[in-house]
């Protein structure tokens, strides 16, 4: 029983040569599709049991896929979309600890996020990136 359980090993070890193997992505997408599953358990939620299965056997495909390049790219996107939104959610963290003391606002020009102390009346603010001059009243 031993030998038949380690030549089953072996096999297995061979079928998975070349093959990409589960990342961060696939793990992800796991944890997703698990989710899923249990939110179609709401009523008139049952869609979402298919969107878990796609979730679920997309992973494994990612998994099983030889092509290494092409799950790069996806994985190299999906850090790009997590890395916007963690700025995003620390950008907003820092917002609700600085309220009483700075005034956050956008600047009209480039659109990034200034911030300037509270009560210091009139004040020209110029953009570190874009350089342009924005009167604000804080
Ligand atoms: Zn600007």
């Amino acid at each position: 029983m031993k030998n038949w359980f380690q030549k089953l090993g072996v096999k297995l070890a061979k079928g998975m040569e070349g093959r990409y193997g589960f990342d961060e992505l696939s793990m992800c997408m796991n944890m997703a599709g698990i989710v899923l599953i249990f939110l179609a358990y709401i009523p008139y939620m049952q869609w979402m049991s298919i969107a878990a299965w796609v979730m679920l056997i997309w992973a494994v495909m990612r998994a099983m896929s030889r092509n290494h390049t092409k799950r790069r790219e996806e994985l190299n996107k999906y850090y790009g979309i997590k890395k916007k939104t963690t700025d995003k959610f620390s950008l907003w963290k820092t917002i609700w600890k600085e309220r009483k003391t700075h005034v956050f606002f956008k600047c009209k020009n480039c659109g990034a996020v200034l911030r300037v102390p509270k009560g210091r009346g009139d004040i020209v603010v110029t953009c570190p990136k874009c350089k342009s001059k924005i009167d604000k009243h804080t």
